[in-house]
């Protein structure tokens, strides 16, 4: 039987210094250096000036979540069987950008709209870290 593994991201060159802050349990963002508009996903553009210029800083890693969803069949992908019920979210990060995410440490079911969340960091394979989310101490 087929050992089946999880997919995880490729990094490239706009991307590699996010993967590599994940690497550090750093949640880092591009930010404008015109207008410091941060942004994300990373790209080339500022979608606020339109300048090129950007910066890499930490974000503070905390946010709330915006939409979720919990999913609880694992099909077409059976290789997440083990991991139901799960939690895909968008979250608001408090520098102003969103990021999909999942949401752990918490019942699927208890996730709600505005629940402040963190960071944290998980490691799966290949030498990538993922930031997933949990509910925010305090
Ligand atoms: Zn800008």
């Amino acid at each position: 039987m087929n050992q089946m593994l999880k997919p995880v991201p490729a990094p490239d060159a706009d991307s590699r210094p996010f993967w590599d802050g994940c690497r550090d349990h750093k949640l880092m963002v591009q930010r404008c250096t015109e207008c410091e508009t941060f942004r994300f996903p990373p790209h080339r553009f500022c979608p606020h000036c339109r300048s090129e210029q950007r910066e890499w800083v930490e974000a503070s890693g905390k946010g709330e979540v915006f939409s979720w969803i919990v999913v609880v069949h694992p099909v077409p992908r059976e290789v997440y069987a083990g991991d139901v019920p799960y939690v895909v979210s968008l979250i608001n990060l408090d520098e102003g950008v969103r990021i999909v995410s999942n949401i752990i440490d918490c019942d699927p079911h208890a996730v709600e709209a505005g629940m402040r969340v963190e960071v944290a960091f998980q490691p799966a394979r290949d030498d990538i870290v993922l930031p997933v989310f949990r509910p925010a101490k305090g």
